[in-house]
């Protein structure tokens, strides 16, 4: 039996997967939150460069990737698609789990799929500059990564606890040629303003992006880049899954349930809106289940409203779950999780009834993670462990009711800057971090059936 394998010879995809094509009503539009009326496009084009703000809004279903992006990819795409044999084993369980293993890539996540082709745009327009933020440092490294590739500067704003958490994160980030300051920042308004009430901030990634915004919009030549949330993004990532379809039909399978993390939404998405795609045409009840920790369930506890991307309410208005754009949620491990909003299409997807979220707490996840790294030798990143924590409570079910289920884990990536989390946790640090409102009930529980 062919247990693992990794497709090299294997052709990627030419074109993202475009899902505005195929959702069954039009997403709310974005806001300007100046007037309230759906925002001009020319409204970001301070911000972004001009093929993004169209694919925000695009109606093709596929587009076209670029050459010199392709290009790049084909340094670490297609990535490998693993069968955890031995992580079933360690389950005892009849179900088959796969993981499509973005860890794989220079910077070890998800995210340079996006910071390239966002890095590649803006340079063909003539940007040289861009600003960003980063929450646990993996997207700050991807975007100084792509920066370096396609020759722009690049100026990152990182979530001052994770920082201090994470040194080496600033220093793979500086090693790419970036510079780096940790947020709030007394380089920006909106910092100094965080920093007045509160001397101490450990900062969020909302806070960041008002910095990185501030930065951008005053800069020459300078745009704003991000790394989640937003249609272009999650348009970048679907090469993730469209490889995962190829890649599956070679092992003879198709997913049952599809399991990712959920920060921002893009590597789920990433991973996940290929095979809606699919099982939609094809009537398939794939199911789709979105890992968030509780403590900051923008999923499972969060309100579906207008709300602002950034603190410093500089943004526009999208329709999304969010827990407020003030929120600063607990110093949790997870730090590319702890965003206070979530991607548009995933809102609209959970609001359809198709995404079924799932939030738990560090601890429990953190045990499947040690329980992967033991049976399969990748240490996830923490983000990456809440989606194999999902996968092996579906598992465990399976073999409690001995079925057979074919689970595919997005495993967004490897956890190699993350040893001060695996020290806490191995130490016996870490503790069960109250949920907002003090519960430490798991949100979502049902829904982790085989
Ligand atoms: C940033 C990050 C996430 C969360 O971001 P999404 O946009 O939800 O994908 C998850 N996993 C890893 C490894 C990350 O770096």
């Amino acid at each position: 039996m062919k247990t693992r394998f990794d497709l090299d010879q294997q052709e990627l995809p030419k074109a993202w997967y475009n899902v505005l094509a195929d959702l069954n009503r039009p997403l709310k539009p974005p806001l300007d939150p100046r007037t309230n009326e759906p925002i001009a496009p020319e409204a970001l084009a301070a911000l972004f460069p001009t093929t993004c703000i169209e694919q925000e809004a695009a109606t093709d279903r596929f587009i076209d990737i670029p050459e010199p992006v392709l290009d790049v990819y084909r340094r670490w795409r297609p990535t490998p698609l693993h069968r955890a044999v031995h992580l079933e084993r360690a389950l005892d369980t009849s179900a088959h789990i796969y993981f499509k293993y973005e860890g794989a890539s220079p910077t070890g996540s998800h995210k340079t799929n996006t910071a390239v082709a966002q890095a590649y745009y803006n340079g063909a327009e003539g940007v040289r500059h861009l600003v960003t933020e980063t929450g646990a440092g993996q997207w700050g490294s991807a975007l100084s990564f792509a920066c370096q590739t396609f020759g722009l500067d690049c100026t990152v704003y990182m979530v001052r606890i994770s920082y201090e958490q994470k040194p080496y994160r600033k220093t793979m980030i500086q090693s790419f040629g970036a510079e780096i300051f940790p947020s709030p920042s007394e380089r920006t308004a909106a910092g100094r303003a965080i920093l007045a009430e509160d001397p101490a901030s450990p900062g969020s990634l909302g806070i960041a992006i008002s910095e990185a915004i501030e930065e951008a919009v005053r800069g020459e030549a300078t745009k704003y880049s991000l790394g989640s949330v937003l249609n272009h993004v999650l348009l970048h990532q679907t090469v993730i899954g469209l490889e995962a379809e190829q890649q599956m039909e070679l092992a003879g399978e198709d997913p049952d349930v599809i399991v990712g993390c959920v920060g921002g939404g893009s590597n789920f998405a990433g991973l996940a809106l290929p095979f809606f795609h699919t099982a939609a045409k094809e009537s398939r009840p794939t199911r789709f289940v979105a890992a968030e920790p509780h403590v900051c369930p923008t999923l499972t506890a969060g309100e579906t409203r207008y709300d602002f991307g950034d603190t410093a309410q500089t943004t526009p208005l999208l329709w999304m779950h969010t827990l407020g754009h003030d929120f600063v949620p607990p110093p949790i491990h997870a730090g590319g999780l702890r965003y206070h909003g979530m991607a548009p299409i995933i809102t609209h997807l959970v609001e359809d009834g198709v995404i079924e979220p799932v939030a738990f707490d560090q601890l429990d996840v953190f045990e499947s993670a040690i329980l992967f790294a033991r049976a399969e030798g990748i240490l996830p990143a923490p983000e990456t462990a809440h989606a194999v924590h999902a996968a092996v409570r579906i598992a465990r079910d399976c073999a409690a009711k001995d079925e057979k289920k074919v689970i595919l884990i997005g495993f967004s990536g490897h956890g190699h800057f993350d040893m001060s989390a695996y020290a806490a946790y191995l130490d016996g640090e870490l503790v069960t971090a109250p949920a907002r409102g003090g519960s430490t009930a798991q949100l979502g529980e049902s829904r982790l059936f085989c």
